[in-house]
């Protein structure tokens, strides 16, 4: 077992925090992992406090987007273990996203372990609240100095935290987006690399210019087909039936997407994995068989849409408090997150402390 070496805070900054008025992303818990790659393989990570890292203006991450992330949560149970949930897939899918962007894979043992190793150092950080969590942000860049267009030589891995708040997000006004493109077939937009999200903020800002909190993407050949938006998987119930467009390379495959795919089926629900296209969408609507429309993701878990504009209609959906699966699904999985309920599928990574 890989135990790592900690070079630790002289003093926590944690009475900074205020675990009844937690800012989002902006209190950073005391220490960092870090991991640098060089000479083709990972060099032993260390736990440092947290910093800045210096790095030279030629740093090719910084010029052609060798840059990948992740983001997960921890939360604290009611005997003050610390529960990880699906970290294996975050692992997993960080690697499927370093593959497509030629990075090298980090290994199980230095994302696991040190995670691990990180969490019990900074377990004070991991808010025992309700609904409040430790977000986990691991990521990963290139670290060459050298201004070449080739995939770099060394590397980066890194992982901190920053505790955040209950999400009490009100319920989305959402827009299809009728002329930009997040992700084409062939695309990287599978993956969390970060220049697929700068590239987003434009057609976000500009829908949010127009009253929506985000806009719903769709697919690159013909704008006729749902996608995701923002950072979230989407889903609608139709009739009954709760449907969503499959995971391709153009859609990035959410770990909250496939848990609440797996618990509508435990539940008995009808799933369908399918294309669903606009016009669907706005037949259903006008037949008043559109009851629910939601977003999947690690920030909210399930994100209600009130409003899904189409080319100059507001299409107004059902009442919250009136979405029996969606609102069934949310309060199963997080009891699973939480530790309330039992974990029949072994999603749940505990930490004992
Ligand atoms: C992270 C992300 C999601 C949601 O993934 P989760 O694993 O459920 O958090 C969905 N779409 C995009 C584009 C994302 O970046």
């Amino acid at each position: 077992m890989l135990t790592i070496p900690a070079q630790c805070v002289a003093e926590s900054r944690i009475a900074e925090l205020d675990f009844n008025n937690i800012e989002f992303g902006k209190i950073f818990s005391d220490h960092m992992l870090v991991a640098d790659y060089k000479d083709n393989e990972w060099q032993s990570p260390q736990i440092l406090p947290y910093g800045n890292m210096t790095m030279s203006p030629a740093t090719s991450a910084l010029h052609y987007g060798q840059s990948i992330f992740e983001g997960m949560k921890a939360y604290k149970d009611a005997n003050g273990d610390i529960l990880l949930f699906r970290p294996l897939e975050n692992f997993r899918r960080l690697n499927k996203s370093g593959e497509r962007m030629c990075m090298p894979a980090i290994t199980e043992d230095i994302f696991m372990k040190g995670l691990e190793q990180l969490l019990r150092l900074d377990a004070a950080w991991v808010p025992p609240t309700a609904g409040c969590a430790l977000y986990i942000r691991p990521f990963m860049f290139a670290t060459d100095d050298f201004i070449g267009v080739r995939p770099s030589a060394s590397y980066r891995f890194t992982i901190f935290t920053c505790p955040v708040g209950a999400y009490y997000g009100q319920p989305l006004k959402v827009a299809i987006e009728p002329d930009y493109v997040r992700s084409a077939e062939g695309g990287a937009g599978f993956a969390k690399a970060a220049g697929n999200y700068g590239a987003a903020l434009l057609p976000a800002r500009k829908m949010q210019e127009r009253g929506y909190h985000q806009l719903i993407w769709t697919d690159a050949k013909e704008h006729k087909y749902i996608e995701e938006s923002g950072t979230m998987n989407l889903m609608f119930v139709i009739d009954g039936k709760l449907i969503t467009p499959p995971v391709s390379t153009t859609i990035l495959a959410g770990i909250t997407r496939d848990s609440v795919l797996q618990l509508a089926k435990d539940l008995g629900y009808t799933v369908e994995e399918r294309k669903v296209s606009i016009d669907e969408l706005v037949e259903a609507h006008k037949a008043g068989k559109l009851q629910e429309a939601f977003g999947t993701g690690t920030a909210a878990t399930i994100a209600q849409i009130a409003t899904i504009h189409y080319n100059g209609e507001d299409m107004d959906l059902p009442a919250v408090e009136d979405r029996e699966i969606s609102n069934h699904i949310s309060t199963e999985l997080d009891k699973i997150k939480t530790g309330e309920t039992p974990d029949t599928h072994n999603w749940v990574h505990r930490i004992r402390l």
